[in-house]
């Protein structure tokens, strides 16, 4: 008898066969879910930072760390594992971001922060925002809530006050620390912004970033930490990436973006595209930093041409690591 495949059976068929193609890769050893984050890279020595700063900058970081792998191990999102966690290094005055961010050369606060999701590419930013309590909330906002992909200044306060998000004045964001090194600046510049990537149990990649940019930086400078492709990156098809460094170099490198862009198109591992990027382009450009990425399958990258770079990860395979220098 002869058989043949209906038209019927066809339509129900082929969608799924693309469907599954098109299905993040899953390889036996994918973890459920991988969390990075960082809290700036730079060039202090281990004399610079003491012992007890050392621990104390190690606590917090396993503190945040285990606010998004609880959110995590619980269902919750990238985005939303992204947001607490970022939430908390920018209400922690330890880190260059929210509460205890550096100063402008003029004495004020002006803050950064950006979010991008991997999955339709969709991102939002802050730029140069003077009392939004939690910047990373309002880059959020913007990509969930606007038609927009960055605001700045007074327009983006406004915004985030629409939405509902806390507003403070300005004073809020102020530490004797920051005030002081704005007063010395420092010889070794020290860097403390703050990210976050995280590939979430529904094979899902985002990133965010979130800092006050460059001590004694002029007014109205936006680093790379806001801008999509320079500062943060996300895509399904490759890796999610938050960055730290000089931020100038990140921008005209396009550091976050073209790590993913080595991976996608000459299908380089995370880690080759990283080492390329961050110890070859940028050391040859004069361009100091760091960052930390995660790639579809949970291979993750903390990749820095510094000296120390504030780092963390955990995956749900129990692999765990805090540090700072090399
Ligand atoms: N990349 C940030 C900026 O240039 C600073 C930093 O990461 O420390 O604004």
């Amino acid at each position: 008898m002869k058989k043949f495949i209906s038209y019927s059976t066809l339509i129900l068929v082929i969608p799924l066969i693309i469907f599954s193609c098109n299905q993040p890769q899953t390889t036996i050893t994918k973890p459920d879910y991988v969390i990075v984050i960082h809290g700036g890279a730079g060039n202090a020595s281990n004399q610079d930072i003491n012992e007890e700063e050392q621990k104390e900058y190690k606590e917090k970081l396993s503190e945040a760390l285990s606010i998004g792998e609880e959110i995590l191990i619980n269902g919750g999102t990238c985005v939303e594992a992204i947001e607490k966690t970022i939430n908390f290094l920018e209400d922690c005055p330890l880190f260059n971001a929210g509460k205890g961010a550096v100063f402008t050369h003029d004495g004020h606060n002006e803050l950064d922060a950006s979010i991008m999701q991997g999955w339709d590419l969709n991102a939002g930013a802050v730029a140069g925002v003077r009392n939004i309590k939690n910047p990373i909330s309002a880059a959020i906002k913007i990509m969930s809530e606007s038609k927009h992909v960055m605001m700045s200044g007074n327009g983006a306060s406004q915004f985030a006050k629409e939405q509902g998000l806390e507003i403070v004045d300005s004073s809020y964001f102020f530490t004797e620390n920051r005030w002081k090194s704005l007063q010395n600046i420092l010889k070794s510049e020290k860097h403390g912004t703050v990210g976050c990537v995280v590939l979430d149990k529904y094979g899902n990649l985002a990133a965010g970033t979130s800092t006050g940019g460059m001590t004694n930086k002029k007014y109205g400078r936006i680093g790379d930490s806001p801008i999509i492709g320079a500062g943060t990156y996300a895509n399904n098809n490759t890796c999610a990436i938050s960055a730290t460094g000089h931020g100038e170099f990140f921008i005209r490198y396009t550091v976050a973006h073209d790590i993913s862009a080595l991976m996608e198109y000459k299908n380089m591992s995370l880690e080759d595209a990283a080492n390329v990027v961050i110890n070859d382009k940028l050391v040859n450009a004069g361009g100091t930093g760091g960052i930390i990425a995660v790639d579809k399958n949970g291979n993750i990258s903390m990749t820095f041409n510094t000296n120390m770079m504030f780092r963390a990860y955990a995956k749900s395979t129990g692999e765990k690591e805090v540090a700072i220098f090399k």
